[in-house]
């Protein structure tokens, strides 16, 4: 038996690659992004009320990691990328049905657009539903989870004086707190865990408009080496 579900709307993020993007929302929360609907949700009827709500849970495609055959186990990045789990046990972004969700934070209703933060969505990410984050339901103060105890460990961040001002100009250009949002992604530490990175090796990624260089000039701490205009 098969169903078929369509989007209800797509999601401009900050984030244009899947490298750098935290593994939850809420973990950045300077990541912003807009959700687009389509016809006929775009009028202004399907979003009344939602200004009376803090945050939503989306349902979203993984639309850049759908798969023809099905995974029992993966290996979360979580876990190191080398131990495996079976799927249910883990959020990883390879499962059946490619379905994503997302609890986020809701800044802004406009009849066809939902301003968001604290997304952990690529650019494009196709929506299927769109539910109220509703508290007493949803927040369960004994839950526990062995696997993901609690939030990734912080490192440490730094930045050349070269880099902070050119990501100070383009937050002042692109009217974002951008300084902020490298910060946050970066303190996750988006670099695989299996790859122990020497001095030498630099990394980088697209947010907004811009590619963010660094590097690891000592294990357990980044150094931001550039903030420059995407090629
Ligand atoms: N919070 C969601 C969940 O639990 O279903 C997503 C968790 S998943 C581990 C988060 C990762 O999904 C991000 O780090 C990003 O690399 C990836 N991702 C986000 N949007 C995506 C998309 N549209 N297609 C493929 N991967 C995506």
């Amino acid at each position: 038996m098969s169903y078929q579900v369509s989007p209800v709307g797509f999601v401009r993020s900050c984030f244009k690659e899947k490298f750098a993007i935290p593994r939850q929302p809420q973990l950045a929360p300077a990541a912003r992004g807009v959700l687009e609907l389509v016809a006929p949700f775009d009028q202004g009827e399907a979003v009344q009320g939602l200004e009376q709500v803090s945050h939503v849970w989306l349902l979203f495609l993984f639309h850049q990691a759908l798969e023809d055959k099905p995974r029992l186990k993966v290996r979360p990045p979580r876990l190191g990328g080398n131990t495996s789990m079976g799927v249910f046990a883990t959020r990883a972004t390879h499962r059946p049905n490619g379905i994503g969700q997302s609890v986020v934070k809701l800044d802004k209703v406009e009849p066809g657009r939902l301003w968001i933060s604290g997304i952990d969505l690529l650019d494009g990410t196709p929506v299927l539903d769109i539910k109220p984050y509703v508290p007493y339901a949803d927040m369960i103060d004994d839950a526990t989870n062995g696997i993901a105890s609690s939030a990734p460990q912080l490192i440490a961040v730094q930045w050349l004086k070269t880099a902070l001002q050119q990501a100070k100009g383009h937050a002042q250009r692109l009217g974002e707190p951008l300084v902020e949002l490298i910060e946050q992604c970066l303190a996750q530490d988006p670099r695989p865990a299996y790859q122990v990175p020497t001095s030498e090796r630099e990394y980088g990624a697209q947010l907004w408009d811009v590619d963010v260089r660094w590097h690891y000039p000592e294990p357990g701490m980044i150094c931001v080496l550039e903030v420059v205009p995407a090629q």
